[in-house]
Formats: C-alpha cells, structure tokens, sequence
C-alpha cells in the first residue's frame, strides 16, 4: 500500500505567543515540522507534502528534506488539508494527515494507522481515554450537566484514509461550505465508518507555552 504522509503545517504562532510560524518554532534546536516529518516516515511513509503560510516557503525549504513537496496553506487547517491533498502523488492509495503541531508522535502509533489501513479500514484515527470529569458548562459559568466519561476518547493526528474516501470527503465539503476541526469528522459525515487505534500521551499538540515547555523536556529525555 502506497500512503502519502499530509503535514498541516500553515497556522500562525498566535496561541504560542511566537513569531514565527508555529511549525517553524524550534524544538530541541529543530523546528516542529522538521519532527512531524521525521516521525511520519519512521513510521513507514515515504511521499510527504506539507502545507506550508505561502510567505514562509523559503524559510520551511531551508529547514526539510529536499524531497519534501511544498505547497502554500489555506485559510484554515481544513482548507490546508484540500490543498496538500490535491497535490499527493497520483499512485498513493492511501493518506496520513498529520498536525506538524504533533512533534513528538512515535512512529508506532503512524505504524498503527497504516497497519489499520492495510486490513481494510477507509478511515482511522488513533484516540485516547478521557481522564478527567468531564460537563457541560453554560453561558452564566454553571456546570450544567455531567457527561458520562466511558465512552469519550480524545482524537489525535496521524488520521489515515483510503484515498478516495478522503477526497469524496473534500468534493462534499465544496458543495456544503462548511468546516471541520478534522478530516475524520468530515469523512464519517460522508458515512464512512471511523476506526481507532491506540494514541499516544507523547503525540499531544504543541497549542500554548506550556506545552512546549512539556515537549522540551521530553525531547531532552529521548
Ligand atoms: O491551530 P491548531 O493547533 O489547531 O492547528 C493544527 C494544525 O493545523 C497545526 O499544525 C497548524 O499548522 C495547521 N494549520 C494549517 N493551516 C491553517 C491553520 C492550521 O495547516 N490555516
């Protein structure tokens, strides 16, 4: 099976409080998306496209591997996504969307989704329990309701799919206009069934300081 590795990597610092483009924010001395990449294909695959600001290509080409296909970002992530996707090599089958905000992914969990992918699932995402209580809060700050906790798991990246279960997804979204916060979502709208694999705490996404204080020092642990 020939996989493509996606790498949404065209979001701004805002949240982290940086400068540059989050993806570009160093990690242990490297950049963010430069680990994304690294963990993608130390899980199995080879084609990688990142979408990248379109302002800040040459600054991403200075920090990838030259093999790395480049493509200019949307508005938002889902638009980042469609682009990168339009751009994947015609013979991949299927495709892995990976947040470059992920720097610390193992590469079994990438192993995990392809693995799931080549038994047959069309859609996959690798998820994790829910730890903490978890409610409903309303406008007036009131805890409203409790939610039951067993069944609610949180949903990472690398999402996996069937090619063109991922695209049917994309050409719906066209049509309806609307967005999503992941591909996953937008894909089961199209009834396609989600499977799940097991996560991991190391893949959390890099969002506020705090979390890249935590990722230093993790990498500092490698
Ligand atoms: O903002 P957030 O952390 O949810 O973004 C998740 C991922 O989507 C990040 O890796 C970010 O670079 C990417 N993204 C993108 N294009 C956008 C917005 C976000 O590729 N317009």
């Amino acid at each position: 099976m020939h996989a493509v590795g996606i790498v949404a990597a065209a979001g701004s610092g805002l949240r982290l409080g940086a400068e540059v483009p989050k993806a570009l924010v160093p990690l242990g001395g490297r950049p963010l998306v430069g680990w994304a990449v690294d963990s993608l294909r130390a899980g199995g695959v080879v084609d990688v496209v990142v979408a990248v600001p379109e302002a800040e290509r040459d600054a991403f080409a200075a920090v990838l591997p030259a093999d790395v296909q480049l493509v200019p970002g949307g508005a938002t992530r889902t638009d980042s996504v469609r682009r990168a996707l339009a751009a994947a090599p015609a013979e991949a089958q299927a495709v892995l969307v990976h947040d470059a905000a992920r720097p610390l992914t193992p590469p079994a969990v990438v192993a995990r989704v392809l693995a799931a992918l080549a038994g047959g699932a069309r859609a996959v995402v690798p998820v994790l329990p829910v730890v903490d209580t978890t409610v409903v809060v309303t406008e007036d700050g009131l805890v409203g309701s409790d939610v039951a906790r067993a069944p609610l798991r949180r949903v990472q990246t690398p999402q996996g799919f069937d090619r063109s279960a991922l695209e049917a997804g994309y050409h719906r979204l066209e049509q309806l206009g609307s967005w999503f916060t992941d591909d996953a979502t937008l894909v089961m709208s199209s009834g396609v069934a989600v499977h799940t694999v097991a996560g991991d705490e190391l893949s959390a996404k890099v969002t506020v300081p705090h979390d890249l204080r935590l990722a230093e020092l993790l990498a500092a642990g490698r």
